[in-house]
């Protein structure tokens, strides 16, 4: 995906919430050997410092090029008071020059002008690429947040799957050139069995011969979202980057589109 800063974001990657460093390490290192170049990870997460291994283990390895990868890291709500100590502190932590995305990992009308202002800051001074938000899911929070700014939010990331479409909101956030990303794209740890096993999903499988995980994400991948699936087990982040080999009708879009219940998972 072309971002409004110009730089290229890969539309599918590896999440890493619920990861501890070693796991994350281990998955985000075998991630790039699959030929994943987008990772997102979190200052809350606690693992900023395996994925940053991961990173530098695959770059020594000849597997990747840094200027390959685009690595998404959020500031947490907590750091929003001290943003640019924040920024350094990520970059430290995952051992980088750089962020590719910088995003505040949720909506917090006391401070979040601040901590976003000081992002800016760092965009300028070239430690930070791209920068964004996470968990804006009203056209009033996001306008709030752009009226008092100066960069355009390059991407949002928020609760999207199957279930949960949120069309309305979406199209508006697309319509002023910023990208949305999906977080819970299979529908999370606790729901994505809900997901994936509803017929539906479980039919336009069995016709491609792919997994439910892999229409879910082809679907992700056709509405013109980011999507950062999130996995620790081999199999399933090689199976999960298959999702590109598959290209659904616009009928099968259409019966996935009718699953929209309007209901997120999440009650954060
Ligand atoms: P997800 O929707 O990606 O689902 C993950 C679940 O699906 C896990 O239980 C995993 O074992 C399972 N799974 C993955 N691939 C599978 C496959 N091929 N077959 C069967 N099961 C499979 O949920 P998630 O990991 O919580 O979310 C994705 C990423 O989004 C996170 O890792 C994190 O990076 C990000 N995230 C961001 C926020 C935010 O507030 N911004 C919140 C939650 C998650």
């Amino acid at each position: 995906m072309k971002l409004n800063t110009s730089y290229d974001m890969p539309q599918l990657g590896i999440g890493t919430y619920m990861l501890m460093n070693h796991t994350a390490e281990r998955a985000v290192y075998e991630a790039l050997k699959d030929g994943y170049r987008l990772i997102d990870t979190a200052r809350i997460y606690g693992n900023e410092r395996g994925v940053g291994k991961a990173i530098h283990k695959a770059i020594q390895e000849g597997i990747v090029r840094r200027e390959d990868l685009f690595v998404t890291t959020k500031m947490w709500t907590s750091d929003y008071g001290h943003a640019e100590r924040a920024v350094d502190a990520s970059l430290k932590r995952l051992g980088l020059t750089y962020i590719d995305l910088m995003i505040l990992h949720h909506s917090q009308p006391r401070n979040d002008i601040e901590a976003y202002q000081a992002m800016e800051k760092a965009a300028e001074d070239g430690k930070l690429r791209s920068i964004g938000l996470s968990n804006y899911y009203s056209v009033s929070d996001f306008e709030r947040l752009i009226r008092q700014t100066t960069i355009h939010p390059a991407v949002l990331q928020n609760e999207l799957h199957p279930f949960y479409q949120d069309p309305a909101f979406v199209q508006y956030v697309q319509s002023t050139g910023t990208v949305m990303e999906a977080w819970f794209p299979l529908g999370g740890r606790g729901d994505h069995r809900k997901l994936m096993e509803h017929p539906v999903i479980k039919n336009i499988a069995g016709a491609h011969h792919a997994s439910s995980a892999q229409v879910i994400l082809a679907w992700h991948l056709q509405k013109g979202f980011v999507a950062v699936p999130g996995s620790s087990n081999r199999k399933h982040i090689a199976e999960n980057i298959g999702a590109f080999q598959i290209h659904l009708s616009d009928e099968e879009m259409n019966q996935i589109n009718r699953l929209d219940t309007g209901r997120r998972f999440a009650s954060y």
